[in-house]
């Protein structure tokens, strides 16, 4: 017999050092003990690592590697012997094993990965972070896998929370994202996460809002949400009430659907409602402290909150997006999504600092249309766009910018009041009514939605070199 340690043993780099090795020196799969509770000792087995090869390594099937990876996140403690057993086939005359679903080794191996997809599934599904008390944008959270997936799992978050500094805490391993980078660590106690943050709230509030109780099925919810993973989900609490009013809610939707829709009057309505909240003297506190009573259209409902703008109460520079997005509407600030992230590089990249801007959105509540878990951006409609509009115009007035930025068509003809042809009128200076210099440019979003390579990093280049005219005045080359 001889030996083989995959060290850690979700690790496919690991399982391959100790296979390839194994299959150079010709070692059938029955003479390998891939066990890794054996003590070390004179009789112990001859690792294979130490055996000297008598072939070369064969090509393997990318299709194969990609499973094995899965199949090694798998508690199996069989699943190193599976994996050897099928590439010794592959590399010894079946090289279409893979497509044979009715081989038993084969079949073993789509059941392990099945199990693996679905708890990564649960926990991109079932993660709650909570803030670190003390710290800035930082968050924790504590999640117990079936399998070993958090290096499988963690990229997603990455992705999804690449703004925030967060960590996943396991028991047997912790994913740790520091805004730039992805590291892992040793396991750790559910002590070590915080317990209820402010944040518990929102999540309530926002699982009230994307739960559909036109497709409320207690079966399969169940299913769906293991009662194991309830006490980490604050979202839990509200179910009970959500699950009672649904029935009284889908009839009310239906209701609402049947209604013919009259737009003029909801315009109207809105300029009376946001005429309203007016105050003498608006402060931006004190438009951000009313802003969440506004039902001038009906963005506010399905949002989770609204996104008030942000930045110094001095700032000279302001900047006006479309709407928040994803992102931006659970954590309740203006760009903190992905085109946020894009904007901050390009605002480095132009030499000026986010923090001396104003930023805000021409439309305050995210919209969105739901498929399946995912929300996807709406654009809102012109007479939303006009509802919301008494709230730029309060903000530009208690701000009073020297100079404006436009992100994209909707905030331009928000600012300037006309139609705006985009790609004809960005990165020069233009006045507003009231004389303010306006400087029109593409969207972060829409930078990101160019094909990725050449075609992006034009689009990049050209939001940065015409962010870059900020730092020059609007009549003259000198700066700021
Ligand atoms: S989108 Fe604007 S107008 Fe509509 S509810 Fe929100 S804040 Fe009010």
């Amino acid at each position: 017999m001889y030996a083989a340690r995959v060290d850690p043993p979700w690790d496919l780099d690991a399982w391959r050092t100790q296979a390839r090795a194994a299959l150079q020196a010709g070692v059938e799969p029955a003479q390998i003990d891939w066990s890794d509770d054996a003590a070390p000792s004179l009789l112990a087995p001859t690792p294979v690592t130490a055996l000297p090869p008598v072939r070369d390594a064969p090509a393997v099937p990318g299709e194969f590697l990609a499973s094995a990876a899965r199949v090694l996140a798998h508690r199996d403690p069989h699943r190193h012997a599976l994996l050897y057993r099928l590439l010794w086939r592959l590399a010894n005359g079946e090289p279409r094993l893979l497509g044979n679903a009715l081989d038993a080794d084969v079949h073993r191996v789509r059941e392990l990965e099945k199990a693996v997809r679905r708890d990564v599934h649960k926990m991109k599904a079932f993660v709650r972070f909570r803030a670190v008390p003390g710290e800035h944008e930082a968050y924790i959270a504590w999640f117990e896998p079936e399998h070993h997936i958090v290096d499988l799992a963690a990229p997603f978050f990455m992705r999804r929370f690449a703004g925030m500094r967060w960590a996943i805490l396991t028991p047997y391993r912790r994913a740790i994202w520091d805004g730039e980078s992805l590291q892992f660590g040793g396991g750790a106690r559910p002590d070590e996460a915080p317990a209820d943050d402010a944040h518990e709230a929102l999540w309530q509030a926002y699982y009230a809002h994307i739960f559909n109780p036109a497709r409320l099925n207690t079966r399969m919810m169940r299913q769906e949400m293991p009662v194991k993973y309830w006490r980490h989900l604050p979202e839990v609490h509200r179910l009970p009430t959500l699950v009672r009013e649904a029935g009284q809610r889908v009839r009310e939707m239906a209701e609402r659907d049947a209604q013919p829709t009259r737009k003029p009057a909801m315009v109207a309505r809105a300029a009376k409602q946001v005429a309203a909240l007016e105050g003498e003297g608006d402060s931006l506190a004190a438009l951000k402290a009313q802003l969440p009573e506004c039902r001038a259209c009906p963005l506010w409902q399905p949002a989770t909150q609204p996104v008030a703008g942000e930045g110094p109460a001095d700032a000279r520079v302001m900047v006006v997006g479309e709407q928040p997005g994803d992102q931006e509407d659970l954590r309740g600030r203006p760009f903190v999504g992905p085109a946020g992230q894009l904007f901050d590089r390009a605002l480095a990249d132009a030499g000026i600092d986010r923090a001396l801007l104003y930023l805000t959105n021409a439309v305050k509540h995210f919209k969105f249309e739901r498929r399946g878990k995912v929300r996807l951006h709406v654009r809102a409609s012109s007479d939303e766009q006009a509802a919301c509009a008494g709230w730029l115009r309060r903000e530009r007035a208690a701000l009073r910018p020297e100079r404006i930025v436009c992100l994209g068509v909707t905030a331009a003809e928000a600012v300037l009041g006309r139609r705006v042809a985009l790609l004809a009128e960005r990165g020069r200076w233009q006045r507003a009514s009231d004389g303010t210099p306006v400087l029109v440019t593409v969207h972060p979003s829409w930078v990101l939605r160019q094909p990725a390579g050449a075609a992006r990093d034009a689009a990049y280049r050209g939001l940065a070199d015409d962010l870059a005219r900020l730092r020059r005045a609007p009549d003259g080359p000198e700066a700021p």
